[in-house]
């Protein structure tokens, strides 16, 4: 029996909007409050992750919602990565196995494509409304209209805080509870986005099925393609320091760090310096907290519940397996008694999302640093050959985390803790680099693994 039909969530952005479409499917009428205006009639505003990857554990979501095929059409697929060196040249890495690949998905057109579907299944979306403050008492909610500042108040008997990072949401039910855990952890880097635009033809200035890197030890840049044949880059680095945002502070600066850095993609970018000095120079946090949920009233959900830093491109797929996991809770309770089911949802979800902000943190040195070093991609090689011979022993970290949905964040973390062990143990092995795909090598795996628990499904 399902003893709340009326739901409201606070925040239309990707993981409230696909929530409100998880809801509609089970005949629930949503109410969703956007603190932006709405951004099918709005320019998009430059410089916040205008692309983003969208991999296995998003796409099992919208599978499941049935919105795939939509979401499919705007999105550019990347089929592996491939590193730009500082000699100019490159290497290309396939993503897992054959035909495994991530999306670059735009933000903005991934946003307004599912406010459209939630639509024409019948949600409700009020833009222009920010959410200042819950009563819990009440259960009243209350916004000011950003445009008009009127004030409403909303009454709500199941509420999903998903307002993102900054919450507000999140702020109310803390408020009120003197054991609220709440870590925020900025780390020392910034992000900025760049463009390399299509060229004369709406042609793609360099491989347009891959995740473009530039690796360079303590500052890093990355390039997506979108399907109007431009890239967004990211260029991640210090705030602050002899060679971070805060130092490169004329144009001459910016385009000899680009020469010198980036020589193959820098005359490719001609608005630089101008994007440079007017997109923002954005932080990064990572926010763990808990508990997420008050009764069987309110639950956070998204980044409002745990904002990760970018480097394994899992934010969204995270927020997107939330409404998975709610979705599969709601038919074990039938809908019904709430208090237990939101329980168990933060019990599932928080070592999840927790084991997710480490992996994303830990990537991060991979990414800017190792993805360049020869003893490193030996590593990945021999991983890579294990794993095609003994696919039910070995799936690398990586692969856990991105290609495959059934294993849970919490266990590919433990794995890959367990993995990195073992092939510490194998890369000290006296010339490894001649004879690392060798029976011997197979044989001491195998050995190394006996014994050790590698959990791959749950
Ligand atoms: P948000 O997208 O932040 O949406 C929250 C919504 O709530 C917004 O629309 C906001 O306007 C609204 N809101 C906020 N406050 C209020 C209020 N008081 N009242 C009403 N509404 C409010 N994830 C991936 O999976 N893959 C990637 O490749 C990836 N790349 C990223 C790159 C960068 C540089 C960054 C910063 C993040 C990246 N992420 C990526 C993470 C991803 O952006 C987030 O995880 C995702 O946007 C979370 O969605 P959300 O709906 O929970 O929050």
């Amino acid at each position: 029996m399902n003893t709340k039909k009326e739901v409201t969530i606070i925040g239309g952005g990707l993981v409230g909007s696909l929530l409100s479409i998880y809801l509609l499917k089970r005949g629930y009428k949503t109410a969703v409050y956007e603190r932006r205006p709405d951004i099918r009639k709005e320019q998009s505003i430059a410089g916040r992750s205008i692309n983003l990857t969208l991999s296995d554990r998003g796409i099992k979501a919208l599978g499941e919602t049935g919105i795939l095929d939509d979401i499919k059409s705007i999105a550019m697929p990347m089929y592996g990565r491939l590193m730009h060196n500082t000699d100019n040249s490159i290497a290309y890495q396939p993503y897992g196995k054959e035909g495994q690949c991530l999306y670059a998905v735009p933000r903005t057109g991934f946003n307004q494509k599912l406010i459209n579907l939630a639509e024409q299944m019948g949600a409700k979306f009020y833009f222009n409304e920010n959410c200042t403050n819950i009563d819990w008492d009440k259960n009243n909610i209350s916004f000011v209209n950003t445009k008009t500042n009127d004030p409403s108040v909303v009454n709500s008997t199941l509420t999903f805080g998903s307002d993102g990072a900054y919450s507000t949401s999140r702020h109310a039910h803390n408020l009120q509870q003197n054991h609220f855990q709440y870590e925020k952890d900025y780390i020392d880097y910034a992000y900025k986005e760049l463009t390399i635009p299509a060229g004369p033809a709406g042609e793609f200035l360099m491989r347009s099925n891959a995740l473009h890197i530039w690796p360079r030890g303590n500052y890093l840049m990355i390039a997506m393609p979108n399907i109007n044949g431009s890239f967004t880059c990211t260029l991640f680095l210090p705030f602050e320091g002899e060679l971070s945002f805060n130092s490169l502070d004329s144009k001459e600066k910016v385009n000899s760090f680009f020469e010198n850095n980036f020589s193959d993609a820098w005359p490719l970018m001609p608005s630089l310096t101008e994007e440079f000095f007017v997109n923002p120079t954005a932080s990064l946090v990572t926010i763990k907290c808990f508990p997420w949920v008050r009764g069987d009233k309110f639950t956070l959900i998204g980044d409002a519940a745990h904002a990760i830093v970018p480097f394994y491109g899992q934010g969204m797929n995270c927020g997107f397996e939330d409404c998975m996991v709610l979705n599969n809770l709601m038919d074990k309770y039938q809908d019904d008694n709430w208090q237990d089911l939101l329980k168990e949802f933060q019990h599932l979800r928080k070592p999840d999302a927790d084991a997710i902000a480490d992996l994303a943190l830990n990537n991060f040195a991979e990414l800017r640093d190792k993805v360049a070093d020869h003893k490193f991609l030996l590593w990945k090689k021999i991983e890579a050959s294990f794993s095609d011979k003994y696919p039910d022993k070995w799936i690398p970290a990586y692969s856990q985390v991105t290609f495959c949905p059934h294993i849970r964040y919490s266990e590919a973390l433990q794995n890959g803790l367990k993995q990195e062990i073992i092939m510490q143990e194998i890369m000290d092995t006296p010339g490894i680099e001649h004879y690392w795909d060798s029976d011997i090598i197979e044989k001491m795996i195998l050995k190394k693994l006996n014994g050790k628990v590698v959990k791959y499904s749950h």
